[in-house]
Protein backbone atom coordinates (compact mmCIF):
# COMPACT_ATOMS: atom_id res chain seq x y z
CA UNK A 1 0.00 0.00 0.00
CA UNK A 2 0.93 3.78 -0.70
CA UNK A 3 0.18 6.61 0.49
CA UNK A 4 -2.11 6.92 -2.45
CA UNK A 5 -4.49 4.71 -1.11
CA UNK A 6 -6.67 6.11 1.58
CA UNK A 7 -9.24 3.86 3.24
CA UNK A 8 -11.81 7.01 4.91
CA UNK A 9 -15.27 5.25 4.97
CA UNK A 10 -18.54 7.79 4.86
CA UNK A 11 -22.01 6.74 5.85
CA UNK A 12 -25.23 8.85 5.66
CA UNK A 13 -23.91 11.64 8.03
CA UNK A 14 -21.49 12.39 5.96
CA UNK A 15 -23.81 13.71 2.73
CA UNK A 16 -26.14 15.27 2.28
CA UNK A 17 -28.67 14.71 -0.91
CA UNK A 18 -29.76 18.31 -0.96
CA UNK A 19 -26.31 19.09 -2.19
CA UNK A 20 -27.42 18.41 -5.62
CA UNK A 21 -31.42 20.13 -5.37
CA UNK A 22 -30.19 22.57 -8.13
CA UNK A 23 -28.75 19.77 -10.42
CA UNK A 24 -30.08 17.49 -12.84
CA UNK A 25 -28.43 14.05 -12.91
CA UNK A 26 -28.27 12.78 -16.43
CA UNK A 27 -27.87 8.87 -16.21
CA UNK A 28 -26.55 7.10 -19.40
CA UNK A 29 -27.49 3.74 -20.35
CA UNK A 30 -30.33 1.93 -17.95
CA UNK A 31 -29.06 -1.57 -17.98
CA UNK A 32 -27.99 -3.31 -14.24
CA UNK A 33 -26.16 -0.04 -12.79
CA UNK A 34 -28.23 2.86 -14.95
CA UNK A 35 -31.80 1.64 -13.66
CA UNK A 36 -30.91 1.15 -10.15
CA UNK A 37 -29.05 4.64 -10.27
CA UNK A 38 -32.16 6.03 -12.34
CA UNK A 39 -34.74 5.14 -9.51
CA UNK A 40 -33.11 5.06 -6.58
CA UNK A 41 -31.92 9.09 -7.54
CA UNK A 42 -35.26 9.67 -8.70
CA UNK A 43 -36.90 8.15 -4.94
CA UNK A 44 -34.52 10.46 -3.20
CA UNK A 45 -35.70 13.54 -4.91
CA UNK A 46 -33.21 14.33 -7.57
CA UNK A 47 -34.22 15.32 -10.37
CA UNK A 48 -33.18 12.18 -13.54
CA UNK A 49 -32.98 12.39 -16.80
CA UNK A 50 -32.34 9.04 -18.48
CA UNK A 51 -30.36 9.01 -21.81
CA UNK A 52 -30.78 6.07 -24.23
CA UNK A 53 -29.99 5.49 -27.53
CA UNK A 54 -33.57 6.11 -30.05
CA UNK A 55 -33.75 2.50 -30.56
CA UNK A 56 -32.59 1.26 -27.47
CA UNK A 57 -35.02 -1.37 -26.06
CA UNK A 58 -34.22 0.11 -22.65
CA UNK A 59 -36.47 3.00 -23.88
CA UNK A 60 -40.02 1.45 -22.79
CA UNK A 61 -38.66 0.10 -19.58
CA UNK A 62 -37.15 3.55 -17.91
CA UNK A 63 -40.85 5.21 -19.43
CA UNK A 64 -42.87 2.49 -18.03
CA UNK A 65 -40.84 3.07 -14.48
CA UNK A 66 -41.86 6.76 -14.25
CA UNK A 67 -38.49 8.32 -15.83
CA UNK A 68 -38.08 11.44 -18.33
CA UNK A 69 -36.33 9.77 -21.26
CA UNK A 70 -34.19 11.16 -24.17
CA UNK A 71 -31.39 11.30 -26.31
CA UNK A 72 -27.68 10.74 -24.66
CA UNK A 73 -26.65 14.06 -26.15
CA UNK A 74 -29.92 15.89 -24.93
CA UNK A 75 -30.13 14.31 -21.43
CA UNK A 76 -26.15 15.53 -21.29
CA UNK A 77 -27.22 18.71 -22.24
CA UNK A 78 -30.08 19.75 -19.59
CA UNK A 79 -28.12 18.18 -17.00
CA UNK A 80 -25.35 19.11 -15.18
CA UNK A 81 -24.27 16.07 -13.18
CA UNK A 82 -23.51 12.83 -16.10
CA UNK A 83 -23.69 9.22 -14.72
CA UNK A 84 -21.88 7.29 -17.21
CA UNK A 85 -23.72 4.07 -17.08
CA UNK A 86 -22.93 2.53 -20.51
CA UNK A 87 -20.69 -0.21 -21.02
CA UNK A 88 -17.19 0.19 -20.62
CA UNK A 89 -16.30 -0.86 -24.08
CA UNK A 90 -18.90 1.58 -25.89
CA UNK A 91 -18.05 4.81 -23.36
CA UNK A 92 -15.16 6.51 -25.47
CA UNK A 93 -17.70 6.26 -28.40
CA UNK A 94 -20.86 8.02 -26.48
CA UNK A 95 -18.35 9.90 -24.78
CA UNK A 96 -16.60 11.57 -28.10
CA UNK A 97 -20.67 11.40 -29.90
CA UNK A 98 -22.88 12.46 -27.04
CA UNK A 99 -20.95 13.65 -23.78
CA UNK A 100 -18.22 15.85 -24.74
CA UNK A 101 -19.86 18.23 -27.27
CA UNK A 102 -22.89 18.84 -24.56
CA UNK A 103 -20.63 19.12 -21.11
CA UNK A 104 -20.37 22.55 -19.64
CA UNK A 105 -17.80 24.00 -17.13
CA UNK A 106 -19.07 23.06 -13.79
CA UNK A 107 -20.22 20.14 -14.78
CA UNK A 108 -19.34 16.70 -12.93
CA UNK A 109 -18.81 13.66 -15.07
CA UNK A 110 -18.89 10.60 -13.29
CA UNK A 111 -18.24 6.69 -13.64
CA UNK A 112 -19.42 3.56 -11.75
CA UNK A 113 -16.20 2.01 -12.53
CA UNK A 114 -12.53 3.62 -13.60
CA UNK A 115 -11.23 2.06 -16.72
CA UNK A 116 -11.61 4.25 -19.35
CA UNK A 117 -10.63 7.66 -17.12
CA UNK A 118 -7.23 5.86 -15.72
CA UNK A 119 -6.37 4.40 -19.29
CA UNK A 120 -7.02 7.54 -20.81
CA UNK A 121 -9.63 5.84 -23.02
CA UNK A 122 -11.83 9.06 -22.36
CA UNK A 123 -9.86 12.56 -21.47
CA UNK A 124 -12.37 14.89 -20.03
CA UNK A 125 -11.99 18.66 -20.67
CA UNK A 126 -10.34 21.07 -17.67
CA UNK A 127 -13.48 22.74 -16.13
CA UNK A 128 -15.21 19.35 -15.27
CA UNK A 129 -15.24 17.19 -12.42
CA UNK A 130 -14.54 13.40 -12.47
CA UNK A 131 -15.80 11.40 -9.85
CA UNK A 132 -16.57 7.76 -9.19
CA UNK A 133 -19.05 6.07 -7.11
CA UNK A 134 -18.73 2.65 -7.43
CA UNK A 135 -21.55 0.21 -5.85
CA UNK A 136 -19.53 -3.44 -4.88
CA UNK A 137 -22.34 -5.36 -6.22
CA UNK A 138 -24.87 -5.61 -9.11
CA UNK A 139 -27.43 -3.00 -10.02
CA UNK A 140 -30.35 -5.62 -9.39
CA UNK A 141 -29.19 -5.60 -5.68
CA UNK A 142 -28.48 -1.74 -5.24
CA UNK A 143 -32.23 -1.35 -6.19
CA UNK A 144 -33.40 -3.87 -4.03
CA UNK A 145 -31.22 -3.24 -1.54
CA UNK A 146 -32.31 0.56 -1.22
CA UNK A 147 -36.04 -0.30 -1.53
CA UNK A 148 -35.77 -2.61 1.24
CA UNK A 149 -34.17 0.57 3.01
CA UNK A 150 -30.71 -0.89 3.33
CA UNK A 151 -27.62 -0.07 1.56
CA UNK A 152 -25.26 -0.80 -0.61
CA UNK A 153 -21.42 -0.64 0.36
CA UNK A 154 -19.46 1.62 -2.74
CA UNK A 155 -16.32 3.19 -3.82
CA UNK A 156 -15.75 7.16 -4.01
CA UNK A 157 -12.80 8.45 -5.90
CA UNK A 158 -11.89 11.99 -7.46
CA UNK A 159 -9.95 12.16 -10.22
CA UNK A 160 -10.56 15.88 -11.22
CA UNK A 161 -11.97 18.64 -8.30
CA UNK A 162 -12.73 22.04 -10.57
CA UNK A 163 -15.07 22.98 -8.76
CA UNK A 164 -13.95 22.57 -5.05
CA UNK A 165 -16.72 20.65 -4.53
CA UNK A 166 -16.69 17.09 -6.30
CA UNK A 167 -16.28 15.21 -3.00
CA UNK A 168 -19.04 16.80 -1.34
CA UNK A 169 -21.56 16.06 -4.50
CA UNK A 170 -20.46 12.50 -5.17
CA UNK A 171 -20.95 11.80 -1.46
CA UNK A 172 -24.61 13.58 -2.52
CA UNK A 173 -24.96 10.96 -5.68
CA UNK A 174 -23.67 7.77 -3.30
CA UNK A 175 -26.79 8.80 -0.65
CA UNK A 176 -28.70 9.39 -3.71
CA UNK A 177 -28.76 5.80 -4.54
CA UNK A 178 -28.26 4.57 -1.11
CA UNK A 179 -24.80 4.00 -0.52
CA UNK A 180 -24.01 5.32 2.61
CA UNK A 181 -26.58 3.80 4.56
CA UNK A 182 -23.82 0.89 4.10
CA UNK A 183 -20.72 2.79 3.93
CA UNK A 184 -18.53 4.06 0.80
CA UNK A 185 -14.56 3.47 0.77
CA UNK A 186 -12.84 6.66 -0.61
CA UNK A 187 -10.38 5.01 -3.22
CA UNK A 188 -8.31 6.28 -6.22
CA UNK A 189 -9.31 5.51 -10.08
CA UNK A 190 -6.19 3.83 -10.62
CA UNK A 191 -6.63 1.69 -7.28
CA UNK A 192 -9.90 0.82 -8.20
CA UNK A 193 -9.63 0.10 -11.63
CA UNK A 194 -6.26 -2.08 -11.21
CA UNK A 195 -7.54 -3.66 -7.59
CA UNK A 196 -10.99 -4.54 -9.85
CA UNK A 197 -9.56 -6.19 -12.81
CA UNK A 198 -6.82 -8.37 -10.75
CA UNK A 199 -9.94 -9.66 -8.52
CA UNK A 200 -11.91 -10.83 -11.64
CA UNK A 201 -8.90 -12.08 -13.33
CA UNK A 202 -6.91 -13.76 -10.68
CA UNK A 203 -9.21 -14.87 -8.30
CA UNK A 204 -12.97 -14.30 -8.59
CA UNK A 205 -13.73 -15.32 -12.42
CA UNK A 206 -10.55 -16.31 -13.96
CA UNK A 207 -8.82 -17.98 -10.87
CA UNK A 208 -11.57 -19.78 -9.48
CA UNK A 209 -12.92 -21.25 -12.70
CA UNK A 210 -9.66 -22.80 -13.46
CA UNK A 211 -8.95 -24.10 -10.02
CA UNK A 212 -12.44 -26.02 -10.49
CA UNK A 213 -11.79 -26.58 -13.76
CA UNK A 214 -8.37 -28.48 -12.99
CA UNK A 215 -9.74 -30.20 -10.07
CA UNK A 216 -12.69 -31.87 -11.86
CA UNK A 217 -10.22 -32.85 -14.79
CA UNK A 218 -7.97 -34.54 -11.97
CA UNK A 219 -10.48 -36.45 -10.45
CA UNK A 220 -12.31 -37.21 -13.84
CA UNK A 221 -9.10 -38.36 -15.63
CA UNK A 222 -8.28 -40.93 -12.74
CA UNK A 223 -11.65 -42.93 -13.03
CA UNK A 224 -13.81 -40.64 -10.95
CA UNK A 225 -17.35 -39.71 -11.93
CA UNK A 226 -17.90 -36.58 -13.63
CA UNK A 227 -21.01 -36.35 -11.26
CA UNK A 228 -18.95 -36.95 -7.89
CA UNK A 229 -16.26 -34.56 -9.45
CA UNK A 230 -18.99 -31.82 -10.46
CA UNK A 231 -20.13 -31.95 -6.68
CA UNK A 232 -16.64 -31.81 -5.04
CA UNK A 233 -15.36 -29.37 -7.11
CA UNK A 234 -17.83 -27.00 -8.22
CA UNK A 235 -21.16 -27.25 -6.33
CA UNK A 236 -19.57 -27.62 -2.61
CA UNK A 237 -17.51 -24.45 -3.44
CA UNK A 238 -20.78 -22.34 -2.65
CA UNK A 239 -21.29 -23.92 0.74
CA UNK A 240 -17.65 -22.97 1.52
CA UNK A 241 -17.64 -19.60 -0.19
CA UNK A 242 -21.06 -18.55 1.71
CA UNK A 243 -19.18 -19.84 5.25
CA UNK A 244 -16.32 -17.96 4.70
CA UNK A 245 -18.11 -14.71 3.09
CA UNK A 246 -19.89 -14.47 6.98
CA UNK A 247 -17.02 -15.19 9.13
CA UNK A 248 -13.62 -15.37 7.04
CA UNK A 249 -11.60 -18.15 6.55
CA UNK A 250 -12.10 -19.20 10.32
CA UNK A 251 -16.05 -19.71 10.03
CA UNK A 252 -15.09 -21.84 7.26
CA UNK A 253 -12.37 -23.89 8.82
CA UNK A 254 -14.35 -23.78 12.31
CA UNK A 255 -16.84 -25.49 10.69
CA UNK A 256 -15.56 -28.61 8.42
CA UNK A 257 -14.30 -31.36 9.60
CA UNK A 258 -10.80 -31.47 11.47
CA UNK A 259 -10.02 -34.07 8.48
CA UNK A 260 -11.23 -31.19 5.99
CA UNK A 261 -9.06 -28.73 7.74
CA UNK A 262 -6.14 -30.92 8.58
CA UNK A 263 -6.16 -31.88 4.85
CA UNK A 264 -7.07 -28.46 3.39
CA UNK A 265 -3.90 -26.44 5.62
CA UNK A 266 -1.56 -29.11 4.91
CA UNK A 267 -1.83 -29.71 1.04
CA UNK A 268 -3.48 -26.28 -0.29
CA UNK A 269 -0.01 -24.29 -0.38
CA UNK A 270 0.90 -27.39 -2.09
CA UNK A 271 -1.77 -27.03 -4.70
CA UNK A 272 -1.85 -23.10 -5.46
CA UNK A 273 1.62 -22.70 -4.59
CA UNK A 274 4.94 -20.17 -5.18
CA UNK A 275 4.57 -20.45 -9.13
CA UNK A 276 0.81 -19.42 -8.89
CA UNK A 277 2.32 -16.34 -6.98
CA UNK A 278 4.60 -15.72 -10.03
CA UNK A 279 1.71 -15.93 -12.31
CA UNK A 280 -0.91 -13.38 -10.39
CA UNK A 281 2.33 -11.01 -9.55
CA UNK A 282 2.71 -11.26 -13.96
CA UNK A 283 -0.75 -10.65 -14.05
CA UNK A 284 -0.94 -7.88 -12.00
CA UNK A 285 2.21 -6.02 -14.29
CA UNK A 286 0.12 -6.66 -16.89
CA UNK A 287 -2.80 -4.47 -15.86
CA UNK A 288 -0.44 -1.82 -14.07
CA UNK A 289 1.41 -1.68 -17.12
CA UNK A 290 -1.71 -1.00 -19.34
CA UNK A 291 -0.56 -4.17 -21.26
CA UNK A 292 -4.24 -6.03 -20.60
CA UNK A 293 -6.30 -2.79 -21.44
CA UNK A 294 -4.84 -2.46 -24.52
CA UNK A 295 -5.25 -6.41 -25.52
CA UNK A 296 -8.93 -5.58 -24.84
CA UNK A 297 -9.32 -2.14 -26.53
CA UNK A 298 -7.89 -4.31 -29.74
CA UNK A 299 -9.65 -7.24 -29.48
CA UNK A 300 -12.85 -4.91 -29.18
CA UNK A 301 -11.86 -3.17 -32.44
CA UNK A 302 -11.20 -6.50 -34.25
CA UNK A 303 -14.44 -7.83 -33.72
CA UNK A 304 -13.80 -9.86 -30.39
CA UNK A 305 -11.95 -12.98 -32.15
CA UNK A 306 -10.37 -14.54 -29.06
CA UNK A 307 -12.74 -13.39 -26.71
CA UNK A 308 -15.45 -15.66 -29.39
CA UNK A 309 -13.30 -18.45 -29.40
CA UNK A 310 -12.70 -18.77 -25.42
CA UNK A 311 -16.33 -18.31 -24.72
CA UNK A 312 -16.69 -21.04 -26.79
CA UNK A 313 -14.33 -22.94 -25.33
CA UNK A 314 -15.44 -22.64 -22.05
CA UNK A 315 -18.98 -23.51 -22.95
CA UNK A 316 -17.59 -27.04 -24.20
CA UNK A 317 -16.24 -27.70 -21.29
CA UNK A 318 -17.17 -31.47 -19.71
CA UNK A 319 -18.25 -29.58 -16.57
CA UNK A 320 -20.81 -27.63 -18.45
CA UNK A 321 -22.86 -30.30 -19.88
CA UNK A 322 -22.57 -32.43 -16.63
CA UNK A 323 -23.41 -29.30 -14.48
CA UNK A 324 -26.44 -28.60 -16.62
CA UNK A 325 -27.99 -31.96 -16.02
CA UNK A 326 -27.26 -32.02 -12.50
CA UNK A 327 -29.13 -28.81 -12.15
CA UNK A 328 -31.95 -30.28 -13.55
CA UNK A 329 -32.18 -33.31 -11.52
CA UNK A 330 -31.69 -31.57 -8.12
CA UNK A 331 -33.50 -29.00 -6.23
CA UNK A 332 -31.27 -26.31 -5.46
CA UNK A 333 -31.41 -25.17 -9.63
CA UNK A 334 -34.40 -23.56 -8.74
CA UNK A 335 -32.43 -21.31 -6.30
CA UNK A 336 -29.38 -20.59 -8.54
CA UNK A 337 -31.71 -19.82 -11.49
CA UNK A 338 -33.25 -16.80 -9.57
CA UNK A 339 -29.79 -15.98 -8.60
CA UNK A 340 -28.12 -12.14 -10.02
CA UNK A 341 -25.47 -12.19 -12.52
CA UNK A 342 -22.12 -11.01 -10.77
CA UNK A 343 -21.19 -9.24 -14.20
CA UNK A 344 -20.01 -6.41 -11.97
CA UNK A 345 -17.09 -8.90 -10.03
P1 LIG B 1 -25.13 -2.96 -18.82
O1 LIG B 1 -24.48 -3.70 -19.91
O2 LIG B 1 -25.98 -3.69 -17.86
O3 LIG B 1 -26.07 -1.79 -19.40
C1 LIG B 1 -25.67 -0.97 -20.40
C2 LIG B 1 -26.74 0.02 -20.80
O4 LIG B 1 -26.19 0.88 -21.79
C3 LIG B 1 -27.98 -0.60 -21.42
O5 LIG B 1 -29.11 0.12 -20.99
C4 LIG B 1 -27.79 -0.36 -22.92
O6 LIG B 1 -29.00 -0.18 -23.56
C5 LIG B 1 -26.99 0.93 -22.94
N1 LIG B 1 -26.11 1.00 -24.11
C6 LIG B 1 -25.38 0.00 -24.68
N2 LIG B 1 -24.69 0.46 -25.75
C7 LIG B 1 -24.99 1.78 -25.85
C8 LIG B 1 -24.59 2.81 -26.73
N3 LIG B 1 -23.74 2.56 -27.74
N4 LIG B 1 -25.08 4.04 -26.51
C9 LIG B 1 -25.93 4.32 -25.50
N5 LIG B 1 -26.35 3.38 -24.63
C10 LIG B 1 -25.87 2.13 -24.80
O7 LIG B 1 -23.99 -2.12 -18.07
P2 LIG B 1 -23.58 -2.20 -16.53
O8 LIG B 1 -23.12 -3.58 -16.19
O9 LIG B 1 -24.66 -1.56 -15.72
O10 LIG B 1 -22.27 -1.29 -16.53
C11 LIG B 1 -22.34 0.12 -16.52
C12 LIG B 1 -21.12 0.63 -15.76
O11 LIG B 1 -21.20 0.20 -14.40
C13 LIG B 1 -19.78 0.11 -16.27
O12 LIG B 1 -18.83 1.13 -16.15
C14 LIG B 1 -19.46 -1.03 -15.32
O13 LIG B 1 -18.07 -1.31 -15.21
C15 LIG B 1 -19.99 -0.46 -14.03
N6 LIG B 1 -20.30 -1.42 -12.97
C16 LIG B 1 -21.09 -2.48 -13.24
C17 LIG B 1 -21.42 -3.37 -12.23
C18 LIG B 1 -22.36 -4.53 -12.47
O14 LIG B 1 -22.58 -5.30 -11.56
N7 LIG B 1 -22.93 -4.72 -13.63
C19 LIG B 1 -20.92 -3.16 -10.93
C20 LIG B 1 -20.14 -2.04 -10.67
C21 LIG B 1 -19.85 -1.17 -11.71
MG1 LIG C 1 -25.53 20.23 -19.33
MG1 LIG D 1 -16.49 -33.42 0.53
MG1 LIG E 1 -16.15 -33.27 3.37
MG1 LIG F 1 -14.86 -5.42 -13.09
Amino acid sequence: MTDEFTTDIYYDDDADVSTLDDDTVAVLGYGSQGHAHALNLHESDIDVVVGLRENSSSRSAAEADGLTVTTPADAVSQASYVSVLVPDTVQPAVYENAIEPNLEAGDTLQFAHGLNIHYNQIQPPEGVDVTMVAPKSPGHLVRRNYENDEGTPGLLAIYQDESGDAQERALAYAKGIGCTRAGVIETTFREEVESDLFGEQAVLCGGVTSLVKHGYETLVDAGYSPEIAYFECLNELKLIVDLMYEGGHAEMWDSVSDTAEYGGLSRGDRIVDENVRENMEETLEEIQNGEFTREWILENQSGRPSYTQLRQAEKNHEIEEVGERLRELFAWAEESNESESAEGA
